[in-house]
């Protein structure tokens, strides 16, 4: 039985985006990417076949050491794959995690498919057929292009191995359950979870784009692993210790009266405020000190006043800023229907659904007053966007979703909130890709703001 032929992957996706970049983010109606035609790789004139002693050591240490059928015939092809297979077997403690996988190069029809997966559920067999037509001594720049423009979960040099390799893992785990994920895709809003890691086309993407994601150190929300494991991804394989949580805690402070918070914000920054408990009224001084340290303006929210809300039988938003973009007046409310009580516990919660990028209760605050800021930069601007985005008028496209997506979830609803979420992702370490940073100059309205790392 011949191996069945699945598909080509890396180059054409990557180039379907950079593509779009060009066009504009804002549409009424998604645009359905379209993978025809596009090119990633210039074509070669000159065969980059190299029988060097070098490779013929590499597929040979490839099977003597892993038990994988390597006729590869590029060096730095060669090099890279092993390099992310030899770190998946250290951190998995195995060598045999890729027995029984083939990899070949061979000349395929056009250059700018990289690759092709086959595989055969009856026999389990699997096999990638590098391109021998591709040009894999720009891999670097591909991967940063691709990372840039949010089609890979990391910019880590090995990502796009790491996620050839988990496809592989996860095909070997259960082939069946792999063929089935190939043919899935999210539904509904499910598809901003999977846009966190890439574009992925379908479910086994997604499932490889999150072991790569992992391989690479990533942290994310606890739903992407939940996402994983239901959608039959390969709970086995272990991943390297993430990278350690860079959340910023920020200006801190302990009064113990509302009244002495109340004094701090009026006199050091001509702020109006009612709280609900001390630790709320703690947290959001703290935030005004952080935020004005960013604009390095200690003026920049004179005049603002908070007040309780009472007129809402809301009991899951905290708080809210309101805004008349005729008058250019804007002002923040409390929820009092709120339990403020669970407010770090909610933080918690909403970080690990990725509904926002920090776990940090102090962050609500700094979200809000980012809205202030955004607002009394150019109140027209930002209230016209505002409505046409709440009205149902405008949305983000879907290439505009992948680029929200990767902040957060709550990101994806209007300019405002991506711009909100986007400074505190930032504030606490969070590294973007260029596509994301670019998203956020287009819409900012607010001062020049200095991120802390
Ligand atoms: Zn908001």
């Amino acid at each position: 039985m011949g191996l069945e032929k699945i598909g080509t992957i890396i180059g054409k996706e990557a180039t379907a985006w950079t593509h779009r970049c060009g066009e504009t983010i804002l549409s009424s109606k998604p645009i359905k990417s379209n993978l025809t035609g596009l090119k990633l790789t210039t074509n070669l004139n000159n065969d980059t076949i190299c029988f060097t002693n070098q490779i013929v050591q590499i597929n040979k240490s490839l099977k003597d050491v892993y038990g994988i059928d390597s006729k590869l015939t590029s060096l730095p092809l060669a090099k890279k794959i092993s390099t992310a297979i030899e770190n998946f077997c250290s951190v998995n403690k195995k060598k045999d995690l890729f027995k029984g996988l083939e990899l070949n190069c061979e000349i395929g029809p056009n250059p700018n498919e990289m690759l092709t997966r086959n595989y055969n559920v009856q026999t389990g067999k699997y096999k990638i057929t590098f391109n021998k037509k591709s040009d894999f001594k720009n891999l670097d720049e591909i991967i940063q292009d691709a990372y840039n423009n949010g089609e890979v979960p990391s910019n880590d040099p090995n990502i796009l191995f790491y996620r050839e390799l988990g496809h592989f893992l996860n095909f070997k785990n259960n082939p069946i359950a792999y063929n089935i994920t190939t043919g899935r895709y999210f539904c509904n809003n499910s598809e901003l979870i999977s846009f966190k890691l890439s574009n992925s086309s379908n479910i086994a993407d997604f499932n490889a784009n999150y072991i790569a994601g992992r391989m690479s150190g990533q942290t994310y929300p606890k739903i992407l692993q939940t996402y994983f494991e239901e959608n039959l991804g390969n709970t086995n394989v272990r991943f390297p210790k993430p990278n350690t949580s860079k959340f910023n805690p920020g200006s801190t402070h302990k009064f113990t009266k509302i009244s002495d918070v109340q004094k701090y914000l009026l006199d050091n920054y001509g702020i109006e405020a009612e709280f609900m408990t001390t630790q709320q009224a703690n947290y959001f001084a703290g935030a005004v000190d952080d935020m004005c340290k960013m604009t390095g303006d200690k003026t920049c929210f004179n005049g603002l006043k908070i007040t309780k809300d009472f007129n809402t039988n809301n009991l899951t938003t905290q708080m809210r800023t309101r805004w008349n973009y005729d008058t250019g007046e804007a002002s923040m409310t409390i929820n009092p229907a709120f339990d403020w009580k669970q407010e770090a516990k909610k933080a918690e919660i909403d970080f690990n659904a990725g509904y926002h990028p920090t776990k940090n209760p102090k962050d609500r605050y700094r979200h809000e007053l980012a809205h202030w800021l955004d607002f009394k930069g150019n109140p027209v601007k930002y209230g016209q966007t505002e409505i046409k985005f709440l009205n149902g008028n405008e949305s983000f496209n879907e290439y505009g979703k992948v680029v929200t997506s990767k902040v957060s979830t709550y990101a994806t609803k209007t300019p405002a909130e991506f711009c909100a979420e986007y400074i505190i992702g930032r504030y606490n370490g969070e590294k973007y890709p260029k596509c994301v940073n670019k998203l956020f100059t287009q819409f900012w309205n607010g001062p020049e703001i200095k991120f802390p790392i």
